[in-house]
Formats: C-alpha cells, structure tokens, sequence
C-alpha cells in the first residue's frame, strides 16, 4: 500500500487477502477503520459465535483513521456553541457525557486490552492568540457551566507561556481529559482485538453496491464475490457520499497536516512544553499541533476544503502546506530552522449541521451506518462499535438511545449546489478568522 501518512510508515500490518467468492454472513462491516474495526470486535464479544467480515476498499487504517492527528478529545461535532445551537444545552451535555467515555475507552484499550498506541494523558490546550479568540474561549468555557459540563478552565498568559512558550500565546483554555495517540497503532490494535475475536478481513474489497432488494438477508456487491448478510454496517465516513443511501446526509472536507524532523534538545528547551498538551487555536478554521512520540513537531489545519465532486485522492495540498509551514515558524520562532519533512491529509465527514450520526439507514433495519465527526472522530469512532454493534444486534441500550443515533440529518443539496454552500461556509470562516486574528 502508499504510505499515507507518517504514522503508517513502519506499522506491521499483514496484508490481508481480498474477497474472490461469494459468502454468507451474520454481519458485513464495510470499512476498515476505528468504527468498522471497533465494530466487528464489539460485535464478536457480545455474540460470540456469529460471523462477521470486514470489507475493506484499500488496506485497514487507509481512511482518516491511519491519517489523523491523533487527538482524543471530548468535543462533540464541530464546537460547543454551535451543539448548543443545534440540539440544545442538555443535548450537548449528552453528548460531553458520552464523548468522555468515548476518551476513557481509549485508555481502557490501552490498559486493559494491550492496545499499544503511544498513549499519553496530556490533556488539551486550546491557545487565544488574539483579545478576540480570548474572548470566545472564556464564553465558551462560561457556555460549558451552563450546560453543566466540567473540567474546562482559563489559565492566563504567563501560566500558558511558562507551559509552552509561544509569543502569541495570550491565555488558554485548559481541558485535562484529552490524549494524544498514534492512530496507526489504535488501527493496528483494533485490528488484533477484532481478529483475535473471530473477525475476517478482506483488503483491496470495494463494496461497489448494496442491494436491499429483496425481502429478508441484504447484500453487498464488490469485484470478486457478493456477501450476503443479516446486517451491513457502512462505518465509510467520507466517502460514504459515494453510496446514493448517504450521499445526502454528509460531504468530505479535506483537512491537511505537516510534520517536522525530530526535534533537538535546544529547539525542544526554547519550546518548554514538557506536558506536551495537544494544542488546538480558536479560530474557526483551527491550527492543531502536537509533539509525536520521537518529538516531531506535528501542525494541521488552518484550512478545510471541499471538492467538486468529492476529491477523493486529492491527499495532499502543497498551497496548505506551505502556510502551516509558514505558520508552524510564527507560532514557533526557535523553529526558524527547523526541517519539515512529511505532508499528507485526508477527509472528514461532515454533515451540514455538522454533528456525527448513526442510525438504521432509510428505515431499514439491516442497513447501519455512522458518519459525520467533524474531524473529531479519533475518541468516538473507536468507541463507535458498542453503538454499532447494539444497532446491529437489535439490542437497546443507553448509547443505542443517545439523541444522535437515528437522528434527523438536514439533507445536503448535490453538486453544484453543494459546492456552492461549502464555499460559502469556508468564505464566512476565513472572514471571520481574518477580522478575529487582527484584533
Ligand atoms: C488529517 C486528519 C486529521 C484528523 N485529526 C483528528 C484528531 O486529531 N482527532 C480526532 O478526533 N479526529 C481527527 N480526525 C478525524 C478522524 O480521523 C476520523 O473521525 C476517524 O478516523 C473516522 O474513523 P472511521 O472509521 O469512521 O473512518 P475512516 O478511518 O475514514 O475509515 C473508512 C474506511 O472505509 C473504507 N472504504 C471507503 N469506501 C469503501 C468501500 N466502498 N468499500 C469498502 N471500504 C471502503 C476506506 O478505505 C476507509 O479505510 C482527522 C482526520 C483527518 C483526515
């Protein structure tokens, strides 16, 4: 497989075969990322016994999942405020709720499941970096107390500088729940976990079609071989706009990142930064940078993009590239000299009002998906099998009932509509951030 991302490189992943016949089982999972590999092992461990595959277009880890930034974090959907706007303060408080049980789920994999994905608890800055975006954090914390959610605190200027040291640091909002992991290796765990359950995975294996056309078992066409199947969970994210059933429901945006070489004593003693807090701004368009477990200095953001079309392949964008190089140096001046030496990206899945959903697709009780993280999918798609798997074994349950789970999703118009309000969205997000980042 192409390496897409730094993380993959060096991971042991065994190819696994890809589908030449047709099969028959209790559970299709299309998908080969945290939610389809989360759901096949959850799956297993609550009906042991039954059959289940995972059908995956590329290589396990290919999607979003072997690509991120590695942060698992309690945000749901795109931010508070507009959860908040959209579902409501007990709603969003919901939400909290369930996503810092999503981030607790990450280090029980850890601890009790032997998951090694360099887990660190470093809890999560987000920086203002300019009177106006202290203004929104300190809101945003305010918003959180209305809502009851706890655990989020201002910390002043010299506080933040005396923990990581950037000139453009005026304060932070300080949440200590979040961690920081490698993601390839959170694939390659779930991986195990899902295999060592009974799970079989087939790589190079597009599902091309699904068919519920028939009463009864449900199918899923790919190149070498039809499976048929009492449940087919789509755990596709982005490109779930591929299949006409959830083309409506969610779009691909693309989010990009940069990597620097190691970094060296000096440059890592100008930084301070030996909590080493995944660090996020307050713009719209967010910068969200970490330090990788070899002490690279790892920044994305800063822009998002939609494509005409879905864009699928477009993993990598020098213009992007070059400004959070460019703005990785502002952020950081000790870094002047500092190599960079990787860039990729990849999409997210975004949904017009911008929250994750799961549910039963069209009514139809054998067709299951999850989609929609915003790109804060690390924490809740891993944790996204005990929902999925509940949906698909009927089961009910506290997380199965949660207020996303066959939720309303506002349809979003297709192309060239589509384009069209994406980048009108982008255009109001880059207004804003250039008014907020003068200030
Ligand atoms: C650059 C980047 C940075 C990010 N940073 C963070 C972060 O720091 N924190 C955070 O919380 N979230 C982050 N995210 C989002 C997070 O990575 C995703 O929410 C999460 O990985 C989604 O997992 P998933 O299993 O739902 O989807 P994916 O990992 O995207 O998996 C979907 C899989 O489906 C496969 N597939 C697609 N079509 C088919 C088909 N027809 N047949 C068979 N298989 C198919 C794909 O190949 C892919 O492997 C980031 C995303 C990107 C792109």
């Amino acid at each position: 497989m192409s390496k897409k991302s730094f993380w993959l490189e060096g991971i042991p992943f065994e190819a696994a075969p890809s589908l030449q016949r047709d099969l028959k089982v209790d559970v299709a999972v299309v998908g080969g990322g945290f939610a389809g590999l989360s759901t096949a092992w959850y799956l297993l461990r609550k009906a042991p016994g039954i059959k289940v595959v995972v059908l995956e277009a590329e290589s396990t880890g290919f999607g979003a999942s072997g690509r991120n930034a590695g942060f698992a974090m309690t945000l749901f959907g795109l931010a508070l405020a507009v959860t908040v706007l959209r579902f409501g303060k007990q709603k969003a408080r919901e939400a909290h709720e369930i996503m810092s049980r999503a981030v607790d789920h990450v280090g029980e994999l850890v601890e009790k499941h032997g998951v090694e994905c360099d887990y660190e608890k470093t809890g999560l800055l987000t920086v203002a970096t300019s009177p106006a975006y202290l203004k929104r954090l300190q809101g945003e914390i305010r918003l959180a107390e209305q809502c009851g959610i706890e655990g989020a605190s201002w910390i002043g200027q010299d506080e933040v500088r005396a923990r990581v040291d950037s000139p453009t640091y005026l304060g932070a909002r300080w949440e200590p729940h979040s961690a920081l992991i490698n993601p390839a290796r959170l694939v390659l765990g779930l991986r195990r976990l899902a295999e060592g359950a009974g799970a079989e995975i087939y790589e190079q294996t597009p599902v091309l079609e699904i068919d519920r056309s028939r009463p009864g078992a449900i199918s899923v066409l790919t190149p070498g071989g039809r499976v048929t199947a009492d449940r087919v969970v789509m755990a596709t994210n982005a490109w779930s706009s591929r299949f006409a059933e959830f083309s409506a429901l969610q779009f691909p945006v693309y989010t990009y990142i940069v990597l620097t070489q190691p970094l060296n004593e000096k440059d890592l003693a100008a930084l301070k930064w030996h909590r080493r807090e995944g660090i996020e701004d307050a713009r719209c368009l967010i910068h969200y940078y970490r330090l990788t477990p070899d002490n690279r200095l790892l920044m994305g953001g800063s822009d998002a993009f939609y494509y005409m079309g879905g864009g699928f392949g477009t993993d990598r964008n020098e213009d992007v590239a070059r400004r959070l190089r460019r703005d990785a140096r502002e952020i950081f001046p000790a870094l002047q000299g500092v190599r960079f030496t990787h860039t990729w990206g990849g999409p997210v899945s975004v949904p017009i009002d911008f929250a994750p959903a799961f549910g039963y697709a069209l009514g139809d009780r054998r067709l299951i998906y999850s989609l929609g993280c915003v790109g804060h999918g690390v924490a809740l798609m891993s944790f996204a099998g005990k929902i999925l798997s509940d949906l698909a074994l009927d089961r009910k349950g506290a997380l199965s009932e949660a207020f996303f789970v066959n939720r309303f999703v506002p349809p979003t118009p297709p192309d060239p509509l589509r384009w069209l309000v994406v980048q009108a969205i982008r255009g109001g997000m880059h207004l804003l951030d250039a008014i907020d980042d003068r200030q």
